[in-house]
């Protein structure tokens, strides 16, 4: 299943057609820590927020297992755990949490108009981006071909499905280690197979993915294709040589789990606000501004850089009191 299936992205500006528009303050797109925080500070501050949740209730932390770094939890917390807990906490203070997507949007005007789902608009005097990143693939056209039938982006929601079997990881970071490691409890083998030969992920992500005896790393490996009659069975990778050299090497596999890295889902606002190259959207440094008065953006989709739950949930704070500032400032 894929969970991170990118917008339904309309360029133009929602369809003036519609009908059926709703008037609200604050209007918050997205269900990460970062969506969450921003709805639990704006409700209590009476400013009665709506907020669309994205295609995946919760964001990327739903899929990820054990979070052991956030502060307060001494004992560490699920992904999932943390998530049903700060949508709980914007419920108390009054959020209207709704199932949706962003569509179209239209910031010409003093009033933000987005359009959702494609048959209802939103406008909002002040709205709270905050709809996170998606996973990257590789590109090769095997992992779309194979698609639900072996080629997996979320090692939590399909993991289970691999127990007993051999699969592999594709990528160095602290999502590839983390994955790894997850599917090592379940699975008979994981290859981690990583293009460099170095991991980036953190020293204690590194230790234990070298520690776990089910888990071969394939030091400077890169997939070219996947193979298979109904479904992954096994994985082509080039093994660089030295500067020249390169050896074609086979694994044999069930499943392929992509873990490297990923988009911010950004490209539904891109007509009016300024992103870099990648897409992040870009702030006044310090705030959750955007160029548009009466924007704000939060989280993993205006952060290239730091992209923790932590960070995330503290970057949903700053943009609720900026909208607050906002609204109390607007004439
Ligand atoms: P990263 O960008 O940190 O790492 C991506 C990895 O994928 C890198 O090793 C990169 O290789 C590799 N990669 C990228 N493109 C390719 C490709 N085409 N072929 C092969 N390999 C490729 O992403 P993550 O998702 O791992 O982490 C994002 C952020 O989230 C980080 O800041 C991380 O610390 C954080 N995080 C924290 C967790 C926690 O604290 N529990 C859990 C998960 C993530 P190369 O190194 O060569 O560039």
């Amino acid at each position: 299943m894929d969970l991170f299936k990118p917008l339904n992205v309309q360029e133009d500006s929602p369809d003036n057609d519609i009908k059926n528009v709703e008037k609200v303050r604050c209007l918050i797109l997205g269900s990460g820590p970062a969506g969450y925080t921003a709805a639990i500070y704006t409700s209590r501050a009476n400013l009665a927020p709506v907020l669309y949740t994205g295609l995946q209730m919760g964001g990327q932390l739903t899929s990820t297992t054990e979070i052991e770094n956030f502060p307060g939890y001494p004992n560490g917390i699920t992904g999932p755990e943390m998530m049903d807990d700060l949508r709980k906490q914007a419920e108390k203070f009054g959020t209207d949490i709704r199932f949706g997507i962003a569509t179209a949007v239209d910031f010409s005007g003093k009033k933000h108009r987005v359009t959702i789902d494609d048959n209802k608009i939103i406008e909002a005097d002040a709205v709270i981006i905050a709809t996170g990143a998606t996973a990257k693939y590789l590109g090769l056209e095997s992992e779309t071909k194979y698609a639900g039938m072996g080629v997996s982006a979320c090692a939590t929601c399909d993991g289970f499905f691999y127990k007993g079997k051999d699969v592999a990881v594709v990528g160095g970071g602290d999502t590839a280690a983390e994955e790894a490691t997850y599917l090592a409890g379940l699975c008979r083998k994981v290859y981690l197979i990583v293009r460099r030969n170095v991991l980036r992920a953190s020293k204690t992500m590194q230790e234990k993915v070298l520690s776990t005896k089910n888990i071969e790393v394939l030091w400077e490996h890169q997939t070219v294709d996947l193979f298979g009659e109904n479904g992954v069975e096994g994985a082509t990778l080039v093994k660089r040589k030295g500067t020249k050299e390169e050896e074609i090497v086979k694994i044999k596999i069930d499943g392929f789990f992509l873990a490297i890295g990923h988009t911010p889902n950004s490209a539904v606002f891109k007509k009016y606000l300024e992103t870099d190259q990648t897409g992040y959207i870009k702030t006044i440094p310090g705030t959750t501004k955007t160029n548009v008065e009466g924007v704000f953006a939060a989280g993993d989709v205006q952060d290239p850089h730091y992209r923790q739950a932590v960070t995330a949930a503290g970057s949903g704070c700053m943009a609720a009191i900026d909208v607050e500032c906002y609204l109390l400032n607007m004439k």
